[in-house]
């Protein structure tokens, strides 16, 4: 049977063509996919355009565009087998990680997808990312899709979308998610990790809640940090503080009060680490205490990308009951790992 996947194209490196007399890139007519890729028509699926208007530089996505997506697929969920997402890498994994919390009880392959080089490059990537992308979206066994969440494949790797991270603006292979197993490779074979593919509960129905809070903010500590430019404690309704290693942070009298003040406002604090592998573990070091004496929350392994969304989608949802705490601390989608080693 052929399935058929949804397609849409949001903007990026991907749909850009070279002038190879000006050296400029350009977005070309997307409608023309067919023309530059003609292989699409070999993959035994049906394949749907849906190309935004005004294709955006990734740098341009944000909520607004992240409802616009989460709603598009939630509208054309039951006349699609796969959707499939064109965007430019520089945000995909917030995309991705926003997707992953609105998109709830998934049961079909959503997959992100772009690329370094553009399409019409001599030694473009895209071709190659959007091809098998293609055989994610509609890989189906038995009736049921095999994946069932929303991951991004590039460069070979089918992983997690709420685990990634692009740590190259160079290489080919931009994503990692180094708290989390490749859930597919590409070679000679399409292979697929069964055993860490994401699974929604078997009562649990499909449907889109795209609660948005973007009142977060985000600080990255350093040593030397001073804390006396805060002056004024801003009024945010959640901070995500990426502290060292596995949750410390310098031990001064400066610090507790500025924390202290930010919880007294109200200010939830979820607390992430810099290090890409690996988490947060209060307790571990005394230079942690602070953070259990404050109420702070802990993101174990999260990534920044997925600790601000999950934040804005948790902050003030009506459709979660109990408070923000709690909230945070589930793994609501495969997007963090609750029992950390110490
Ligand atoms: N700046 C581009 C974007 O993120 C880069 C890319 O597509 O790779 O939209």
């Amino acid at each position: 049977m052929k399935r058929k996947v949804l397609l849409i194209y949001t903007g990026g490196t991907i749909g850009m063509e070279k002038d190879y007399e000006t050296g400029s890139l350009h977005p070309f007519d997307f409608g023309n996919i067919f023309k530059k890729i003609p292989e699409m028509k070999l993959i035994e699926c049906e394949v749907a355009l849906h190309p935004f208007k005004k294709p955006l530089d990734s740098s341009d996505m944000g909520p607004k565009e992240w409802k616009i997506i989460a709603n598009y697929i939630g509208k054309n969920y039951d006349e699609y087998d796969g959707f499939l997402i064109l965007h430019g890498t520089d945000t995909m994994s917030y995309t991705a990680s926003a997707l992953s919390f609105m998109l709830k009880n998934l049961r079909k392959p959503v997959i992100l997808t772009g690329s370094q080089l553009p399409i019409g490059d001599l030694r473009t990537d895209a071709k190659e990312n959007l091809l098998t992308s293609l055989y994610y979206a509609s890989l189906y066994e038995n009736n049921e899709a095999v994946i069932q969440e929303v991951a991004v494949y590039f460069e070979y790797k089918l992983l997690r979308g709420n685990r990634t991270l692009k740590y190259s603006a160079e290489f080919f292979d931009a994503y990692q998610t180094p708290n989390y197993p490749v859930l597919g490779q590409s070679g000679v074979h399409l292979n697929v990790e069964r055993d860490f593919l994401w699974r929604p509960l078997p009562d649990s129905v499909f449907h889109v809640d795209d609660h948005i809070d973007q009142d977060v903010l985000f600080w990255r500590i350093f040593p030397g940090m001073q804390l006396d430019h805060f002056t004024e404690i801003p009024k945010v309704k959640v901070l995500v503080l990426q502290v060292f290693g596995s949750g410390t942070i310098f031990n001064t009298e400066k610090t507790k009060k500025t924390l202290k003040m930010l919880r007294q406002n109200g200010t939830q604090i979820v607390v992430i680490s810099q290090c890409v592998s690996g988490g947060i573990s209060f307790g571990k070091y005394s230079n942690s205490n602070i953070f259990a004496e404050i109420g702070a929350i802990s993101g174990y392994d999260i990534t920044a990308e997925s600790a601000i969304t999950k934040s804005m989608h948790l902050m003030g949802n009506p459709k979660y009951e109990g408070n923000f705490e709690d909230n945070f601390s589930q793994n609501l989608c495969g997007e963090m790992t609750l029992a950390l080693k110490n």
